[in-house]
């Protein structure tokens, strides 16, 4: 307010100094003096017309000044507010295509991304991977003890399959893992890293038991005019094939062979 005051006083002496000159100037033309009612007039004009005017227009400008702050301040609320939405969105996303127990794709998101690469025409390597004797473990050790178990063989599938495969937890005991046709391991070796790595854990019941923990695996290849339903039905039956060989194994259908523990 005070600004608008003080500029505005300032343009309205400008104006008035400026109607003074002038006036002075075009009397003395006429051969006149600028005085009394002539001079008073030349002062007063500005006064009225000028202070008004331009405490207006500051007035205004300082509005609008006002005005333009607040829509950039409420600019940046807004990105921030679009910002965390989509976080949250993400957050949601991906909360939504995990198993909320292992943090691995849940089954329908394990499906579509296979789904989804074998419409693009792209190979890949299906592995089913299923704990061995789990009802035994939850008979003996209770469902608390089952559901950790359930976590260290996730995080052991996870950890040998490597950050760039596909794995998803596709049933209660129940996992799968795809590896695409041309990745730098076959699919045999990643199933034998993920039954060594099960194998290899060193898991312990409430009591300090240990428990041991194994997988049977069956794998199948998808090819283009291979619906997926009976790539899925193939690596069941070569699952099958793993258990009746004793568990702790692997069936697939680049090699039947196996790696029974001892
Ligand atoms: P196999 O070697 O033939 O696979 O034997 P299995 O006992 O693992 O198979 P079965 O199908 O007889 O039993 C699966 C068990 O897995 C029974 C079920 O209670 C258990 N299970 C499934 N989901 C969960 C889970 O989320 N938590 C726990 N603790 N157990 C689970
Ligand atoms: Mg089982
Ligand atoms: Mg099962």
């Amino acid at each position: 307010m005070r600004s608008v005051v003080l500029k505005s006083g300032m343009v309205t002496f400008a104006a008035m100094v400026a109607s003074v000159a002038v006036a002075a100037v075009a009397m003395g033309l006429q051969g006149q003096v600028l005085e009394g009612n002539a001079l008073l007039l030349s002062f007063l004009c500005p006064l009225f017309v000028a202070w008004p005017v331009s405490a207006y227009n500051y007035w205004q400008k300082r509005n609008l000044t006002h005005l333009h702050d607040q829509l950039a301040q409420a600019h940046d609320d807004l990105a921030a507010a679009h910002r965390s939405l989509a976080d949250a969105h993400a957050r949601l996303a991906m909360r939504a295509s995990r198993d909320a127990m292992t943090g691995l794709l849940n089954r329908e998101s394990f499906f579509q991304a296979v789904e989804g690469a074998h419409r693009d025409g792209e190979a890949c390597h299906l592995l089913i991977i299923d704990a061995d004797h789990f009802k035994a473990i939850n008979d003996t050790h209770g469902h608390t003890v089952g559901d950790a178990a359930l976590v260290a063989i996730a995080t052991a599938i996870s950890r040998a399959a490597g950050a760039h495969l596909v794995a998803g937890r596709i049933g209660g005991e129940e996992f799968a893992v795809c590896i695409p046709a041309g990745h730098a391991r076959s699919d045999v070796a990643v199933a034998e890293a993920i039954r060594a790595e099960v194998a290899g854990l060193r898991f312990l019941a409430a009591d300090a038991t240990p428990i041991a923990l194994s997988v049977s695996i069956g794998g199948a290849t998808f090819a283009p005019r291979l619906a997926v339903s009976s790539v899925f039905q193939l690596a069941d039956k070569r699952l099958y094939a793993a258990k009746s060989r004793g568990r702790n194994s692997i069936v697939t259908g680049a090699s039947v062979a196996s790696s029974v523990a001892a």
